[in-house]
């Protein structure tokens, strides 16, 4: 990383020391700021309070631009401006335009102004406004000491307008190299697998910088490369994503941000074909990940949540109270007749059970927390009948989180046996 395009982020606020509001304004900047060719050096959190703001200003002003959300605003915590000013060694200097701006924009609320919002229409001597198109405070534009600071509001919808209107702008203008990215989504592949397999494939892709994240059972690889303009960082990342595309072939479903979800519901779509579920553990999870994708009515038919062992029974018919009281609920024979059942009752091609024990009660020497059962019923069944019904593939898994952790892998472990399931099964 050169000092030129090194960029450091400054968070404000107690709430964020507290743990009680999670920073994604810097989340929000870190991806900003990458996509105009820029890289983040370091993130760092300061309390409301005068003192901290300076010494973390004064750590972070080798870097070339300092952009900090939070503390703008009329209450006695929000102290941003006089640290700007402190670190700046200079006064606060009341600007009346800024004051007059204020009034309007209250009177245009027909809310009364406070004492407190007094404070808005302060700037550090030498520093201009950033227009604030959301809300009452206006940012903070210094330049001294060697870097240039952004103040922007901590609320995240103000804080994501100024970026937008003002900062973002005068960082592309400012930007001497273009980063660009591209990422590859993995399913049915281990991240130590993909580890690997990029180690192996690195000096093919000498020019990109090559990196890899986990989500529940899905893998990430993230390939960025650097160049003068955007042509040539596009270049370099697509030679780079074409050895990694050539080696992780058969594990990558998507690109650039598409999900798993919307994946299957674009096979199943062009295929004209239809999907149900029945889910237990995951209690609607993989019928709420399918509807986030807009559009999904045109391939799932239904989801239903059998949770109880009396519902699971109602849906496999005849054989249901056989199946649990031989099996239980989360095993093999269960979600195998789960989904052939569901599959036969919605019409639909595909249907997916899930069945689990989430924990963090219900788990036994064989039947542990973190197991969970998955079937597809696919197209190429037969009525059910016998012991395991014709058409239907399961998959056992093993999963050692919390609850939660626990009910989101179910959840990608049920999209993945189905996304390998439309793989193999016209
Ligand atoms: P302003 O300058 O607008 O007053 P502030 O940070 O001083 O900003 P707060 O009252 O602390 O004002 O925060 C306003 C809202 O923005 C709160 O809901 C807070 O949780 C949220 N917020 C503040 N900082 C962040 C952050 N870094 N990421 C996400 N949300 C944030
Ligand atoms: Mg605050």
């Amino acid at each position: 990383m050169t000092q030129s395009n090194a960029v450091a982020i400054l968070s404000i606020g107690r709430e964020l020391l507290l743990g009680h509001t999670l920073d994604t304004n810097a989340a929000y900047l870190c991806r900003e700021v990458t996509a105009l060719g820029y890289q983040v050096a370091t993130i760092r959190t300061a309390d409301d309070d005068r003192e901290s703001i300076v010494a973390a200003l004064r750590d972070l002003s080798a870097y070339r631009f300092i952009l900090i959300s939070g503390g703008l605003g009329p209450t006695p915590d929000d102290l941003t401006r006089q640290a700007i000013a402190d670190f700046a060694g200079v006064e606060l200097v009341f600007h009346e335009e800024l004051w007059q701006a204020v009034e309007r924009r209250f009177a245009a609320l027909h809310k009364n102004i406070s004492v407190g919002n007094n404070a808005q229409a302060f700037l550090p001597d030498g520093a201009l406004a950033i227009p604030n198109a959301c809300g009452t405070a206006p940012g903070v534009d210094w330049s001294g000491r060697g870097t240039r600071l952004f103040a922007m509001p901590g609320v995240p919808r103000e804080m994501y307008a100024m970026f937008a209107d003002y900062v973002a702008p005068l960082l592309r203008q400012a930007a001497t190299s273009v980063v660009f990215m591209k990422r590859l989504h993995l399913s049915g592949v281990g991240e130590s697998a993909v580890g690997e397999i990029i180690r192996a494939a690195a000096p093919l892709s000498p020019t990109a910088e090559i990196g890899t994240t986990v989500d529940c059972l899905t893998v990430t690889v993230r390939v960025l490369a650097a160049g003068e303009n955007l042509s040539a960082a596009q270049a370099k990342t697509a030679a780079a994503a074409r050895v990694l595309r050539e080696k992780l072939a058969p594990y990558i479903f998507a690109e650039d941000g598409q999900t798993l979800a919307a994946t299957i519901l674009q096979i199943l779509r062009t295929r004209r074909q239809k999907l149900a579920l029945a889910e237990s553990c995951t209690g609607g999870l993989v019928a709420a990940e399918l509807v986030d994708c807009a559009g999904a009515s045109d391939v799932l038919v239904e989801g239903l949540v059998v949770y109880s062992n009396a519902a699971k029974q109602r849906l496999c018919g005849g054989e249901g109270e056989r199946i649990l009281r031989e099996h239980g609920a989360v095993s093999r024979e269960c979600v195998e007749w789960l989904a052939a059942a569901e599959r036969e009752n919605s019409g639909a091609d595909y249907a997916v059970a899930v069945s689990g024990i989430a924990g963090p009660g219900g788990g036994s020497a064989d039947k542990p927390v973190g197991l969970v059962w998955v079937a597809v019923a696919h197209p190429q069944g037969e009525h059910p009948q016998g012991e395991h019904p014709q058409g239907v593939v399961a998959e056992e898994y093993h999963f050692a989180s919390d609850r939660t952790s626990n009910r989101h892998f179910a959840k990608n472990a049920a999209l993945g046996l189905l996304l390998k399931t439309l793989a193999t099964v016209g």
